[in-house]
């Protein structure tokens, strides 16, 4: 019987979530449903100094907003319980004390200053970048380079060190990623990563492959900004004996800008008028909120296809899935290795069709909490505001727009085009929407096809033409030249309120 497949988030919770990340978090997601397996979030917050207060409940929350939730988390436990690395850090010492007995790892005892010295002094004709290698770690103060009475001395005296990892020279090390096949890395040219730091602490690259080996994942996918990491796990999982037990890996490509050239960072975001991250996040640095998707009233479901399409398509040309249909078709060997471009028109399209193909009870839930924002109208007549969306639905893109192109209904308009009504105002027109008022009072049915009949029956005694009226008409009800049929919104807005509107610009 083969393994039950367990795949992992490992996000750091260093701050906001990222376009990139949320897409890692998707197809992890969705290749854990495909195959029956487990989805796991593990917080890797063994770096302190890059912790920020609140972004491991953050991406818990956008986890949750995108409907990609956890089955073992910090937050609901599981088997493997801590899934804070924080809080498993007794853990990881014994496994580098054995990489330590075996000959794959050193202590290393130098203080910044050496390392600095190192950076500066060390560069040579052949090295030309000094880093903590095969080239100078004969020249630093580890347990390979100095006597061994010497080492024992300096542990004695309780001498601050960190653990390093001794990498081979000219080794080749593969690895078979999924989506780009068999990888080739040349030893060389990585350095002896520390695996363990002063204070006892693991590093990321201790930590994640004795999690991943501890927590019994089967795939590990991430960013392709891990691949260089990838020989030292390699490696690791060998040097820990763990060969067989190794995860098969997936480095899945950037996201990219809309023009392709670079990877989307933050900073693109706000140039190219959205931010990137999925939800309102507290800038550690600025203080300041950023909206995120969520705020520009993307609908998740929307948000979640646009990502799954950001680097993937099933081969037939179709855009639109639902949650369920991605877990049947995704694969990763589908997952294109080139970048793939975020196109935010793009996800804007996204969101119109879901919109579209949204049933309007639903909708009106979504928007209800957006108009009561709005202190002078109640939101909550659900029924009302389902007829309001089937009138305007097609008109939106985003969820506020809703308020934009339908709050004429909700509220009585400021008239902000009255030019267009003023400009070829004359008595026949005065005269016809005085008598119709007088006839709308006592129209027996009412609804748009009615309207419109006494509408017309009424123009020719004025001597008009109905291309006469109807501009002044939808002004007095919209306040501007936009809407939906003028005779479907007096239809819903009900008699007292299209007599008022029209009273209100008569006199
Ligand atoms: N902690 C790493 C990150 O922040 C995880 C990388 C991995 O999945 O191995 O992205």
């Amino acid at each position: 019987m083969s393994k039950k497949v367990r795949v992992r988030f490992a996000p750091s919770p260093t701050g906001g979530l990222h376009l990139g990340g949320v897409r890692t978090v998707l197809y992890n997601y969705l290749f854990a449903k495909a195959h029956g397996g487990d989805f796991i979030l593990r917080i890797e917050d063994t770096d302190q100094t890059r912790f920020v207060p609140g972004a491991e409940q953050y991406i818990m929350d956008c986890l949750e907003w995108c409907g990609l939730v956890p089955d073992e988390s910090p937050l609901v436990g599981g088997p493997h319980a801590p899934y804070r690395q924080s809080e498993r850090k007794s853990m990881y010492k014994a496994y580098a004390d054995q990489l330590i007995a075996s000959g794959h790892a050193y202590y290393a005892f130098d203080t910044t200053e050496d390392l600095e010295t190192m950076r500066r002094d060390f560069r040579r004709d052949d090295n030309t970048n000094p880093q903590y290698d095969h080239h100078t770690r004969m020249l630093m103060k580890n347990s390979i380079s100095l006597p061994a009475d010497e080492v024992n001395e300096l542990l004695d005296k309780g001498t601050p060190y960190v653990v390093r990892i001794k990498m081979p020279e000219h080794t080749t090390v593969s690895l078979t990623d999924l989506i780009r096949g068999v990888i080739h890395f040349d030893s060389s040219l990585v350095d002896d990563k520390v695996l363990l730091k002063a204070d006892g602490m693991p590093t990321y690259h201790l930590a994640v492959v004795v999690d991943d080996y501890l927590m019994q994942i089967t795939h590990a996918f991430r960013g392709e900004e891990w691949l260089p990491s990838a020989p030292v796990h390699v490696l690791l999982w060998k040097y820990l004996g763990w060969e067989n037990q190794m995860p098969l890996w997936a480095h899945l490509p950037l996201i990219l800008k809309p023009d392709g050239n670079g990877k989307l960072s933050k900073r693109d975001g706000d140039r190219l008028g959205f931010p990137v991250f999925a939800m309102n996040w507290l800038d550690p640095k600025t203080g300041e909120t950023t909206g995120g998707f969520r705020e520009m009233g993307f609908i998740p479901q929307a948000f979640v296809n646009m990502l799954a399409m950001l680097g993937w398509n099933d081969g037939t040309g179709q855009e639109l899935f639902t949650l369920d249909e991605l877990v049947a078709k995704f694969s990763m060997e589908r997952v294109h290795k080139g970048g793939a471009k975020f196109d935010f028109e793009k996800a804007k399209w996204f969101n119109h069709q879901y919109i579209q193909h949204t049933d309007n009870a639903t909708l009106a839930g979504m928007i209800a909490p957006l108009i009561n924002e709005k202190a002078t109208v109640n939101g909550n007549n659900l029924a009302f505001l389902e007829n309001v969306i089937a009138l305007v639905k097609d008109r939106c893109t985003l969820l506020p727009d809703f308020w934009a192109q339908g709050h004429f209904f909700l509220e009585t308009p400021e008239i902000k085009e009255m030019a267009a009504i003023k400009d070829k105002w004359n008595d026949a027109r005065q005269n016809f929407f005085t008598n119709w008022a007088n006839t709308l009072a006592t129209t027996e049915n009412w609804n748009h096809t009615d309207l419109e009949a006494s509408f017309n029956a009424e123009l020719p005694s004025h001597g008009l033409k109905k291309g006469d009226v109807m501009l002044p008409f939808r002004i007095m009800l919209v306040g501007a030249k936009f809407g939906p049929g003028v005779f479907a919104i007096a239809e819903l807005i009900g008699r007292e309120e299209t007599i008022a509107r029209i009273q209100r610009i008569l006199a």
